[in-house]
């Protein structure tokens, strides 16, 4: 098991991409604290299922929008496992409309969850990490981030300040033993794609090179290779995990 030892904090972890990486890394030894926001009944659920499958793990209420929430998720994590090797900054939400009639509150929403929610949770990790002089973060951007959906423009500009924001971090803690990178998923079947899938599944299949959708585990074996000791030497990237969507091909 490549992640035996290892302790690990994954936002939004409780369902859709969020669970299948809170599985990915448990089968691979890791200790796993995962936040969720509002379902304890189902994060309790993934906490038995873990535990039946011998791994360690705890479910931690928390809003990634909120500073001292993500403080005290690391708290949490340092005083039972006395280190975090591994931040996995997954949770994020939408709330499309068009530019013209989107409120404020749409705007900062989806910003203080996708953008800021990255920034305090890295924030909480980075001194931990730099003592120990070892980590890996992966934060999870998207395709958004490059192509023009209408009605996403808050969801793009929280991921690409992710992406920005990756390369920046990365190359302030990289001497420290800190890799830090970002996944951009596709279309991706989660609960958040529901109505979209809902409504144009083969329209967007189509589109897609590999002919299918995602699925979080697609997403999962992609942090499973970035928190591994074989991509040490890979930091400040953004990975691409899309079928090939955004190839841009005829
Ligand atoms: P999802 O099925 O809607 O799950 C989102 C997760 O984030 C849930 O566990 C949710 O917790 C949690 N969350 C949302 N806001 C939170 C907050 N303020 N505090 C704590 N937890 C919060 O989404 P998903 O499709 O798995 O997406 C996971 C990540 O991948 C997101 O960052 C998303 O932007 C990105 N992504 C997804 C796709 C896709 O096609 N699905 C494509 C590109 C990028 P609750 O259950 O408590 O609400």
């Amino acid at each position: 098991m490549k992640l035996a030892g290892k302790s690990a904090i994954v936002t939004g972890g409780s369902r859709g991409i969020g669970k299948a990486i809170v599985w990915a890394l448990a089968r691979e030894g890791a200790k796993v604290a995962f936040v969720y926001r509002s379902n304890k009944e189902a994060a309790d659920q993934l906490v038995s299922d873990l535990e039946l499958n011998q791994t360690e793990a705890i479910a931690v209420q928390a809003d990634v929008s909120r500073q001292e929430d993500a403080d005290k998720v690391v708290e949490t994590v340092l005083d039972k496992w006395e280190k975090v090797d591994i931040l996995v900054n997954n949770a994020g939400i939408i709330q499309d409309g068009l530019l013209a009639t989107m409120s404020a509150e749409q705007w900062q929403d989806v910003i203080n969850t996708n953008l800021n929610g990255v920034f305090y949770f890295c924030h909480a990790v980075t001194r931990p990490m730099m003592s120990a002089r070892s980590g890996r973060i992966i934060n999870m951007s998207s395709v958004a981030a490059y192509v023009g959906n209408p009605g996403q423009s808050n969801y793009a500009a929280s991921k690409g300040g992710i992406n920005g924001f990756t390369r920046c971090f990365a190359a302030e803690v990289a001497r420290r033993g800190i890799t830090v990178n970002a996944i951009a998923p596709g279309f991706i079947e989660t609960d958040m794609t529901t109505a979209v899938r809902n409504a144009a599944e083969a329209e967007i299949k189509k589109k897609i090179p590999c002919r299918r959708l995602g699925t979080p585990e697609d997403i999962a074996n992609a942090v499973l290779f970035l928190v591994g000791d074989d991509s040490s030497y890979i930091t400040g990237q953004i990975l691409t995990v899309d079928g090939g969507l955004t190839l841009g091909g005829l």
